[in-house]
């Protein structure tokens, strides 16, 4: 049987893109379909954006400081504008050049919303096309909750990345990494801001430490918080701004955008997976094996669409593994899910990798854990008016003490973790770090003094 394409992949995000460029660079006819921009999530309305507006807000945070170190600065104020078309100038330099590279590797680019025909076939804009092997990497978009009244007057991160004007008072719902990573943005570019939560502590699942401190963060940058807050509708009212009611009566009010950051679902009804007799797990997710194999045998999935850590890097390495697998004779090539790192750009970031202290407990049994904790106020404000705390942690395991969990929340956190997620990853006990000599004055050395 001879098909259009060795590999076809669905959706031209960070796991899609990266298993046509390894595949053609052994040599296979591959095709890739997209039915927004090449880049996918995190170039255009994920990371990479996102980033931008961190540093933005970055750099927001070092004018309110530096009159406290002798600079006579006057902050006139923020041409939002200015920095979103700049971002989105950045932003389609980076899709232009995706084109470009995928015109040199020989990939096909389908322009469309691909659906399934068969286990071989996909019909993008009313063409089928048909492959050997099919990857699915359609990724997910954000969920707006349907039991909300008027849920639709709230944008979503989508919508945030959309503002052309800077709101003035905002309310962010939720309280995952993208809640934070928004409320952080909005508050230090100048937008009053309010976290709307279920609970009262951000960033479930993570280390207690981690939460406490950031929550606190938070607080102290000035965002307001409405805990314990279940939204039950949203109303617009007469001058235009939106008003928030909770399900036990409070109401916040004065708005002029909400924004929900409640989680992600995954994008797979236009894959009409049926098509392939595939569907979607309890969870919304097409699930696979170790090796990103569906129930189908020449149909792989990756990236958010699976239920592994939705990060980019996962995507990556999932779409590059694959093609090696298939492509390059290393069949037992598999991802190692086990310590990914994580950096959570909120103010002040926050770093984490392996396990968090519960989790290390429940695993070990609380008798074979040990942590050791710093928390001090690091020297960039030492004398600024704004203090802002630094907190971190080592999870140890077993007599050897084996480094099973690193968490970081402070300024630098953001570049600091890489190294020793290599440091975990290889096994490193405590005994290695202390054997480390530190780095004087940082707060990295912090890990590997402490007692
Ligand atoms: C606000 C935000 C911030 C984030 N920040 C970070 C971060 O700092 N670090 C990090 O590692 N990760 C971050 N992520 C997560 C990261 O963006 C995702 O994990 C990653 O993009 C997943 O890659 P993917 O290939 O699975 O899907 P995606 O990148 O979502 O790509 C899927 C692509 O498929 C297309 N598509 C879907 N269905 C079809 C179809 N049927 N036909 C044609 N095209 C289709 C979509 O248009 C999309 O372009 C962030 C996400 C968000 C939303």
């Amino acid at each position: 049987m001879t098909y259009d394409y060795d590999l076809i992949a669905i959706g031209a995000g960070s796991g899609g893109l990266s298993v046509v460029e390894r595949a053609a660079e052994y040599g296979k006819k591959c095709a890739v379909v997209e039915a927004k921009k090449l880049g996918g999530t995190c170039v255009n309305i994920g990371c990479v954006p996102k980033k931008v507006m961190w540093f933005g807000a970055h750099i927001a945070e070092a004018l309110r400081d530096a009159p406290d170190f002798g600079f006579h600065v006057k902050q006139e104020g923020l041409d939002w504008g200015k920095l979103v078309r700049q971002r989105e100038q950045y932003i389609g330099n980076i899709t232009t050049w995706y084109q470009g590279y995928m015109a040199d590797k020989g990939v096909e680019v389908l322009q469309g919303w691909g659906s399934l025909v068969d286990a071989h076939t996909v019909e993008v804009a009313g063409k089928t096309y048909t492959a050997e092997t099919i990857v699915l990497a359609p990724g997910g978009q954000p969920l707006i909750p349907n039991e909300t009244e008027n849920a639709e007057l709230g944008i979503t991160s989508d919508g945030f990345f959309a503002l052309t004007q800077q709101p003035k008072k905002v309310a962010v719902i939720g309280s995952g990494y993208i809640a934070v990573e928004l409320a952080g943005v909005f508050q230090a570019l100048g937008t009053q801001t309010t976290l709307v939560s279920r609970k009262d502590l951000v960033l479930r699942g993570f280390d207690d430490m981690i939460r406490e401190t950031l929550t606190q963060a938070m607080l102290t940058s000035g965002i307001q918080k409405a805990y314990h807050f279940k939204v039950k509708k949203l109303e617009s009212m007469t001058d235009g701004t939106i008003c928030i009611h909770s399900d036990d009566g409070q109401q916040l009010g004065g708005f002029d955008q909400v924004v929900w950051a409640v989680g992600r679902e995954t994008l797979v009804e236009p894959l009409k997976l049926e098509n392939a007799g595939l569907s979607v797990n309890g969870k919304g997710f097409i699930e696979v094996d170790a090796r990103h194999q569906t129930a189908v045998e020449n149909i792989y999935a990756i990236g958010d669409v699976t239920g592994q850590p939705q990060l980019t890097p996962v995507a990556i390495r999932a779409g590059r593994y694959l093609a090696e697998r298939l492509y390059n004779h290393k069949p037992n090539l598999v991802l190692d899910l086990h310590a990914v790192p994580t950096v959570i750009f909120s103010h002040p970031p926050v770093g984490t990798v392996g396990l968090a202290e519960h989790e290390a407990r429940a695993q070990f049994g609380s008798d074979q854990v040990k942590v050791y904790t710093s928390v001090f106020t690091p020297m960039r404000y030492a004398f600024t008016e704004h203090q802002i705390k630094t907190a971190l942690k080592l999870v140890v395991c077993g007599e050897e003490e084996r480094v099973v969990g690193i968490h970081i929340v402070g300024d630098g956190a953001d570049e600091m973790l890489q190294g020793f997620a290599v440091a975990l990853q290889m096994g490193a006990t405590k005994a290695d770090l202390d054997a480390t000599i530190a780095i004087h004055p940082s707060s990295a050395e912090e890990l590997v003094t402490m007692r």
